[in-house]
């Protein structure tokens, strides 16, 4: 079921718990300001998401409240991640989805990394 990309927090996301430590994720990479884990039902060879260490709902909320520190800790890890895991000369995907309309599902922002593949059209 999707998720508002502007409600409120709901510190008990599924997210929320892998940040505290209640339930096991498979890490490839934290830092101060993110979490990289693999994707629980990959859709590529390599599917990892990246999340923001903070309570941000979205891209929309992150993007608004988050400060210049944790924007840039963020949008550098993510590019740590694919670097990390050997994507950066073939290439690979990134997605966010946002809000209802973007197909949201968790709510606690997620940048999704896609890699391992040619990939086709952006949109089905
Ligand atoms: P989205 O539609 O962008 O909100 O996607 C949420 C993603 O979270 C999906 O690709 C799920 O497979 C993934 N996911 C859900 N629960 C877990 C979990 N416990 N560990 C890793 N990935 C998960």
């Amino acid at each position: 079921m999707p998720v508002s990309a502007t409600g409120p927090y709901d510190q008990g996301n599924i997210f929320a718990k892998i940040l505290r430590g209640e339930i096991p994720c498979n890490k490839v990479f934290e830092d101060d300001f993110a979490l990289a884990f693999h994707d629980i039902a990959p859709q590529a060879p390599v599917h990892v998401l990246v999340i923001p260490k903070g309570p941000y709902v979205s891209w929309a909320d992150f993007s608004a409240t988050a400060t210049d520190a944790e924007i840039g800790g963020f949008v550098r890890a993510v590019g740590q991640v694919a670097r990390d895991l050997g994507l950066e000369e073939p290439g690979y995907r990134l997605l966010a989805n946002t809000g209802v309309h973007g197909n949201q599902v968790v709510p606690h922002l997620h940048v999704h990394i896609f890699g391992g593949r040619q990939f086709g059209a952006m949109l089905s």
